[in-house]
């Protein structure tokens, strides 16, 4: 239990788990929240390594609770998962990033493809394709500048897997692999994925001061990636000698808090105006 000790207690408490009761307090709670727009995103930057330049953002959701406070995705994604009102969050949340992106790029600010994190429940939907279609016409912002993030997970079936990621790529958005190297794909069968970037998880990139193993897991992950025409992003970077690891590697690109955390709206704006080389 961490410092926001309260929040964890209350949302992962074996009682919340197990007493269905609660689970449709928090089930209503999320819905309530969605309509009182408690919801909001944070954008965490990413960085093409060798230059510096903003290449991407990544919409974080944030829920500004009416007790509880700020609660952390971490604390409630599992839960909306399992409700299944991930969908409903995961489409506000989509919609939400198109619309603010569209604008970014309305105020003149350097056009770059906000990412969004997609769910196992949302993936698996028949029509998932229309509604993120609709959601493009609704913004009016260009497919190009949508980049959706799936795990692994996510493509262990197969089949399911390639007709839906082919029919998302048909419509233009982009396609990368979240928190690469924790699950189960191997990147042979990700060669037959249209698919445009894997993310090296966080915990590879942790310990590769430290841990040879991560070390060499690391550029493995980036020498193959690249042999397969794949873009590479290392995630949770936090400090100057990973980075300097990964500059090393000629990992194409980095997030983390190194060289920016996820920051709200308006700062991001001010930053993707000085969107200037580092
Ligand atoms: P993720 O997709 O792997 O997102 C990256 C997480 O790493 C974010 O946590 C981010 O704040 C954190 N992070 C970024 N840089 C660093 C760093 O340098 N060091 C460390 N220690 N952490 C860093 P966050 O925002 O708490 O999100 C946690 C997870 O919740 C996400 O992991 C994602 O799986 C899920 N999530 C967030 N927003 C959404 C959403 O809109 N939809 C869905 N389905 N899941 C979401
Ligand atoms: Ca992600
Ligand atoms: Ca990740
Ligand atoms: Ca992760």
């Amino acid at each position: 239990v961490k410092e926001q000790g309260r929040n964890d207690i209350l949302l992962y408490s074996e009682e919340w788990n197990n007493s269905s009761l609660e689970r449709l307090t928090l089930q209503h709670e999320l819905r309530q929240g969605i309509q009182r727009n408690e919801f909001f995103l944070h954008y965490q930057p990413q960085y093409h390594l060798s230059t510096g330049t903003i290449v991407g953002l990544e919409a974080l959701v944030r829920w500004r609770h009416p007790e509880r406070g700020l609660v952390n995705p971490g604390q409630f994604i599992p839960l909306a998962e399992e409700s299944g009102m991930i969908v409903q969050l995961g489409e506000w949340v989509l919609e939400e990033a198109c619309r603010q992106n569209k604008c970014w790029q309305n105020e003149g600010l350097p056009a770059v493809p906000v990412s969004v994190n997609l769910s196992i429940r949302q993936f698996t939907q028949q029509n998932l394709t229309d509604k993120i279609a609709t959601v493009l016409q609704k913004t009016g912002l260009s497919p190009k500048y949508l980049e959706l993030e799936i795990t692994e997970t996510m493509t262990m079936d197969m089949q399911h897997a390639t007709q839906s990621l082919l029919e998302l790529t048909r419509l233009g958005v982009g396609i990368s692999i979240d928190d690469f190297g924790t699950g189960y794909s191997s990147l042979s069968y990700l060669k037959n994925l249209p698919i445009s970037r894997l993310k090296i998880d966080r915990s590879f990139v942790r310990d590769i001061q430290q841990d040879p193993n991560d070390a060499a897991i690391v550029a493995a992950i980036i020498a193959m990636a690249h042999n397969l025409n794949l873009q590479v992003i290392a995630e949770g970077v936090e400090t100057a000698e990973q980075l300097a690891f990964l500059k090393q590697h000629c990992c194409d690109e980095i997030q983390g808090y190194f060289w920016s955390p996820p920051l709200p709206g308006d700062q991001v704006a001010r930053i993707l105006a000085s969107n200037a080389d580092k």
